[in-house]
């Protein structure tokens, strides 16, 4: 079968998952996304492009903006980002307190919501705290997309509610970990989660990751090939909240979440997936996108176990 007609059947086979997830409502901005949306891209690394269903539709990244801020802190910062922030999976929920508190304020890894406030707090103190434009300039340039946007809406609704963001920002204050004033990263935070990006345009801003840190839309490195090989390994241990065990055990890919439904999957030297669908399961990952991955890795034996 080729490329575009696995993605067909893969759009036909997750049918049924539809109604098994909930799309998410502790974020207001996010629970008026109709829930039977479904898009999927690959971009392979010497150009192939394919897309099903709603690829081209912009959707809210929320979490997967921890990957290009990670990238620009790495890409500042290199081996020093590795002081503020370790390396380890959580075992816990990404919004945490408990082992934030145990561990003195240092965040387990990059993905959690702490490790993800860290994160920012360097590329805020690198960038005369201007990180969100810089992200925003960052990820217009890979995607080759200049109309893609941050959704201030969603983030005032997420300001407004995420007083558990607010708890770990202040303990990681308490702490000395962070710079910035807790409201004023909060706020950076928000927006960073708010940007609202379609599958193709994750695909072609991604693809670095799967081309050891080279951009072929931009023939331009971005990483170095040890950095993106750091990145998929925090992905493949961290990416998926604390289902990331059953997530390896199904897919076998590195792969990051965000609570919009979306999940981006590298299959190193091969392709960048993309895959939207706003129902989550329990973990708080893409129910049908976690599915149509899986066919995926099943049909195409393109896994890295
Ligand atoms: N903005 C969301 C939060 O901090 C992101 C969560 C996610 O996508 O995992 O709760």
């Amino acid at each position: 079968m080729d490329m575009p007609d696995i993605l067909l059947e893969i759009e036909r086979e997750v049918r049924p998952h539809f109604g098994r997830g909930k799309v998410a409502s502790y974020i207001p901005g996010l629970k008026r996304v109709p829930p039977d949306k479904f898009g999927m891209v690959v971009r392979m690394v010497d150009g192939g492009e394919y897309g099903v269903g709603q690829f081209t539709e912009p959707f809210s990244i929320q979490s997967i903006s921890k990957l290009p801020m990670l990238m620009l802190a790495m890409s500042m910062m290199g081996e020093e980002i590795w002081r503020f922030v370790g390396k380890e999976p959580s075992g816990s929920a990404f919004n945490s307190l408990v082992q934030l508190e145990y561990e003195k304020g240092v965040p387990r890894n990059p993905f959690v919501n702490a490790g993800a406030l860290v994160v920012l707090d360097a590329v805020m103190a690198n960038t005369q705290g201007k990180a969100s434009q810089v992200m925003l300039d960052y990820l217009r340039v890979l995607s080759q997309n200049f109309a893609i946007d941050y959704d201030r809406k969603v983030a005032a609704s997420e300001l407004r509610t995420g007083h558990r963001n607010a708890a770990i920002a202040n303990l990681l204050r308490a702490h000395g970990r962070i710079r910035q004033a807790p409201d004023t990263l909060l706020e950076a935070y928000c927006l960073q989660c708010s940007l609202e990006m379609s599958c193709l345009d994750l695909a072609r801003a991604l693809l670095p990751l799967a081309n050891s840190g080279v951009s072929p839309l931009l023939e331009e490195a971005v990483l170095t090939d040890r950095q993106t090989r750091r990145i998929n390994a925090l992905m493949m241990t961290c990416g998926m909240y604390d289902s990331v065990g059953s997530f390896a055990f199904r897919v076998g890919l590195p792969a990051k979440s965000g609570v919009g439904g979306g999940i981006v999957a590298v299959v190193p030297r091969h392709c960048c997936l993309v895959v939207w669908s706003p129902e989550l399961d329990r973990s708080g990952n893409s129910l049908v996108g976690t599915a149509a991955l899986e066919l995926f890795a099943r049909m195409t034996k393109l896994s890295i176990l």
